[in-house]
């Protein structure tokens, strides 16, 4: 019996020539995401998933960790087309190492030997047309870092963009110049999970921190639609000098970037610190608010946080969005995105009106099985 490693060295593809670089002794240094790492001859990067043979950098190709239709709401992209669906596909592996991961199976796969997470035949042609019978809008890389898995990110989103869908990254953010660059033809979304504004505490996590601030910077120049997460870890990364740091970074880049605080829950290796209440989110916000970001939620606590699943006019409140959770249960914005109570428009990537949502809670696709590897 072949193990998962054996299987998933046999589904590769080449690297994009963007995103690789010959540099001394033989070894090829790869650029899609922040470690940079210097891969010599017959070796695997920090990820597990990008290996160097016979002198050239073979990665992730024609298969899926897992696919799942979940409303957008749950990416969670707030103001980019409410009530979508997203057609949500992962590739296996991360480049990161958080113990509290939420996605543990399909990141921590090659890592840890209880993570198993079968490998799914795939090809870009059969998941964008399953996206569109299920009526999806958008198609997202998730589940596990998008970044390391690109090329064939990009190779689905080509084939979704030609079928008039939108496509969008969930990711750490972890990310190169070059590699936003590679994916920025081909991407409309992306969320970034800002962990913690604090170095150390990314080196915890296997990265650091300035490589994520660069991400949040560069896709706001880029013209991406950017919407940001922090999962709120009691002890880790709560405390309100560091909450004050980092949503005072997000507001200095541009205080309409939506940020979304959310609960923690015991998980994988990290069941030290107590589950995050909802008092806890609410606090985070109004640091949030006093910082200057205009659109500010709180997450993973339906109906505990206020009005924080709302969203209002940052100019004069009226109330456009209201949610329970992934459910939207009012929608109040112009065909033009605009407010209707003061004609101020709000950021985000709106549809001309609101068709009301296929789903406000996740399902498998089912009715068209894809085959184990
Ligand atoms: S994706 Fe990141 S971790 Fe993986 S080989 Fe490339 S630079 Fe290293």
């Amino acid at each position: 019996m072949p193990t998962l490693a054996q299987v998933l060295e046999q589904r590769t593809a080449d690297a994009a020539p963007e995103l690789v670089e010959p540099i001394d002794r033989g070894r090829i240094r790869c650029y899609s995401c922040g470690h940079e790492c210097p891969i010599p001859e017959g070796a695997v990067g920090v990820c597990k998933v990008r290996f160097v043979r016979d002198g050239t950098l073979h990665v992730p190709w024609g298969y899926v960790g897992g696919v799942q239709c979940d409303p957008i709401e749950k990416k969670p992209f707030f103001h980019a087309h409410p009530g979508a669906l997203a057609y949500s596909f992962g590739m296996l592996g991360c480049d990161l190492h958080c113990s509290y991961c939420q996605n543990w199976v399909t990141s921590q796969a090659l890592r840890d030997p209880r993570a198993v997470s079968p490998p799914l035949e795939a090809s870009p042609q059969a998941l964008v047309k399953d996206a569109k019978r299920l009526d999806a809008r958008v198609v997202v890389s998730t589940y596990n870092e998008p970044l390391i898995t690109s090329e064939w990110a990009v190779a689905i989103f080509k084939e979704a963009r030609a079928a008039g869908l939108m496509t969008g990254f969930v990711s750490n953010g972890n990310a190169t110049r070059r590699v936003l660059d590679y994916i920025r033809p081909h991407i409309d979304l992306y969320k970034v999970d800002l962990k913690s504004f604090d170095d150390n505490h990314y080196r915890q996590l296997g990265g650091r921190l300035e490589p994520i601030l660069f991400t949040i910077r560069t896709l706001h120049e880029m013209g991406v639609w950017l919407e940001i997460v922090t999962l709120l870890i009691p002890g880790f990364n709560n405390g309100a000098d560091e909450l004050k740091r980092l949503t005072g970074f997000i507001a200095s880049v541009s205080p309409f970037i939506p940020w979304h605080v959310t609960a923690f829950h015991k998980d994988y290796r990290m069941s030290d610190p107590e589950n995050t209440t909802p008092e806890m989110l609410m606090e985070a916000a109004d640091i949030a608010r006093a910082s200057g970001l205009r659109y500010v939620y709180a997450g993973n606590t339906p109906g505990r946080v206020g009005d924080l699943e709302n969203t209002r006019c940052h100019n004069c409140s009226t109330l456009l969005i209201e949610r329970y959770g992934y459910f939207i249960s009012a929608y109040r914005l112009t065909a033009e995105g605009t407010c209707p109570g003061c004609g101020t428009a709000i950021p985000g990537r709106w549809s001309r009106q609101f068709d009301g949502q296929i789903a406000s809670t996740p399902f498998l696709p089912g009715t068209r099985r894809l085959r184990t590897l």
